[in-house]
């Protein structure tokens, strides 16, 4: 496995959109290994999730984990998800405000509105069928990274800026300032 370098904001590759994976490449030994190495490259960097265009990878997978981290420690617990062809609908027209970071936005925060509840149709890793409902931060966490796939990052859902801030200063000003459900 290996360490993937993750695209920052201004590289182009993360304004592109990624393309499906054919369902007779989802259990290649590329797709398999590309997918191993973006969990080993998320769990290396603390993220929550990583999507192909973080990894200059136009193809539609991301995959998702949250326990114990250290960059979002009132999280509640995501097991390893691995995504492949997701499609996001919302349930509701409610939204929820939370904070978010990104690995391609480094040591920012901001408050983002995302649908509370949504259905997340997808394969996993071995090309089976997944349809569920998620809510709150996992719904969040889905809506991030299916973003990623069609070239949107985290800002462009912002209503404003007011709330962007490093995460130095988050620490400082912010904490425990907002409920946060991230
Ligand atoms: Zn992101």
């Amino acid at each position: 496995m290996a360490i993937l370098k993750v695209a920052r904001l201004g590289h182009p590759v993360l304004r592109k959109r990624a393309a499906p994976v054919p369902l007779g490449e989802i259990r290649s030994a590329e797709t398999q290994r590309l997918i191993d190495d973006m969990v080993e490259t998320m769990r290396e960097y603390n993220g929550a999730g990583l999507a192909g265009n973080q990894v200059h990878v136009l193809k539609q997978i991301c995959v998702i984990e949250v326990h114990g981290n250290p960059r979002y420690p009132d999280a509640p617990g995501i097991p390893l998800t691995v995504l492949i062809n997701p499609v996001v609908t919302p349930l509701t027209d409610e939204t929820e405000d939370g904070w978010e970071g990104c690995l391609s936005v480094p040591d920012m925060r901001g408050v983002v509105p995302r649908f509370s509840s949504v259905r997340l149709e997808a394969r996993d890793r071995d090309g089976g069928k997944i349809d569920v409902v998620a809510k709150e931060f996992f719904a969040r966490v889905i809506q991030h990274e299916t973003d990623h796939l069609n070239g949107i990052v985290y800002l462009d859902r912002m209503r404003d800026f007011s709330t962007l801030t490093h995460l130095a200063e988050w620490s400082k000003y912010w904490l425990g300032v907002q409920e946060q459900d991230d």
